[in-house]
């Protein structure tokens, strides 16, 4: 049994990023969590912060029962404000010492959203950071915003791509407005027949954070 521990810039990044992926450690038995580090507020396309955040706070809770991840947190930094500031680096370095992930995942460093990017500066200092080199988590990067160049790593998502979309789907707030959905199943399409090949029909791809 794994220990999965994902970073989530805004509540639909995880799934959209590796919800498939997150569903297969479910059904394989590994225990998930997800730290969303805003709740979005700014994305509420004409509603005001405070509902906006309520509301996504909410469909965050309802994506986890989807896929069935085990606890979620809120950290509440300030949306499209985030950075690798010391107090919030030291709280991830609690959660890695604590709870010993040996798996996280974070989106990739040529995302086009800033605190897509600086999710990836806080990871990369508190894993650095962290004690003992031995219980570090390997680190998967998952692409949201910016189709990644590069792979290092490629799950077939075939089995799980319709729990995915659902999971994304319960983001209605967003979802309303862009249609994550169709364009996420477009891109795991792509990955699947292009690059899971004999794989599956859908894949989700990851680069490693070398640390
Ligand atoms: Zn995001």
């Amino acid at each position: 049994m794994n220990r999965v521990l994902v970073i989530s810039p805004h509540p639909d990044d995880e799934a959209i990023g590796c919800g498939g992926t997150l569903r297969k450690h479910v059904v394989e038995g590994d225990q998930v969590q997800v730290i969303f580090l805003t709740s979005g507020e700014k994305g509420g396309h004409g509603c005001p912060p405070e509902e906006t955040r309520r509301i996504r706070e909410r469909e965050s809770e309802a994506a986890a029962q989807v896929l069935q991840i085990d606890g979620i947190e809120f950290w509440r930094e300030p949306d499209g404000a985030v950075q690798a500031r010391s107090s919030v680096v030291r709280r991830l370095v609690d959660k890695l010492e604590t709870w010993r992930p040996s798996v996280l995942y974070v989106p990739h460093p040529l995302e086009k959203h800033p605190d897509h990017r600086a999710a990836v500066r806080m990871v990369r200092q508190a894993v650095s950071n962290s004690a003992g080199k031995g219980s570090r988590p390997e680190v998967w990067m998952y692409e949201v915003w910016t189709p990644m160049p590069t792979m290092d790593h490629i799950v077939d998502i075939t089995p799980y791509i319709e729990k995915k979309l659902e999971a994304i789907r319960v983001y209605r707030s967003q979802c309303d407005v862009l249609r994550f959905d169709d364009a996420i199943q477009g891109l795991n399409r792509y990955r699947g027949e292009m690059h899971s090949w004999p794989g599956g029909d859908y894949a989700e791809i990851f680069t490693e954070m070398r640390v």
